[in-house]
């Protein structure tokens, strides 16, 4: 099983290469295929709650960073969900249990993400748990929370999610 082919499912929209200065304090890159990239470059704290700043937590991950822990996969896909990156969702979705798409820009109601907690990361032989709980709110509904434990596997260095359980 090969991850190779995940890596750039949807095409032009993937994974720009990276730029000389990317990362670092105040580089900002012109990126006219993404309309909002000017915003979201200045986002702070990160979509995931980092108080880093999107720069310097999901926003190298969303360019093609490898993720260093199933975590920090998890919080950039976290992240992807609120800036609706579905092509970053199906890049780090194993090909395994990858759908073919999400119709992220479809959903409606839209959800708007509150907020992460992340609380368990457990993580063996390439393989890692992370337990973690989403707050959301559907349109103008009342808050919920999204319960869920997920699975990933790393290959070749990279991290995947695989699949999760909703917990009530
Ligand atoms: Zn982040």
């Amino acid at each position: 099983m090969t991850s190779r082919r995940v890596r750039r499912p949807c095409g032009a929209l993937q994974f720009p290469a990276k730029p000389s200065g990317w990362g670092h304090r105040g580089a900002r890159r012109a990126a006219p295929d993404l309309p909002n990239v000017q915003a979201i470059d200045t986002l702070t704290p990160c979509p995931c709650g980092n108080r880093a700043g999107y720069t310097h937590c999901c926003g190298p991950l969303h360019d093609g960073a490898a993720a260093a822990t199933a975590e920090a996969l998890m919080r950039s896909r976290y992240s992807a969900y609120v800036l609706k990156r579905e092509d970053y969702l199906l890049a780090t979705w194993h090909a395994s249990t990858r759908p073919d798409h999400l119709k992220l820009a479809a959903q409606q109601p839209a959800p708007s993400w509150l907020g992460l907690d992340v609380k368990r990361h457990e993580e063996r032989d390439g393989h890692a748990t992370v337990e973690f709980v989403a707050r959301l709110r559907y349109g103008g509904g009342k808050a919920q929370r999204m319960h869920e434990v997920s699975q990933f596997v790393r290959e070749d260095g990279r991290w995947y999610y695989l699949d999760g359980e909703i917990r009530a």
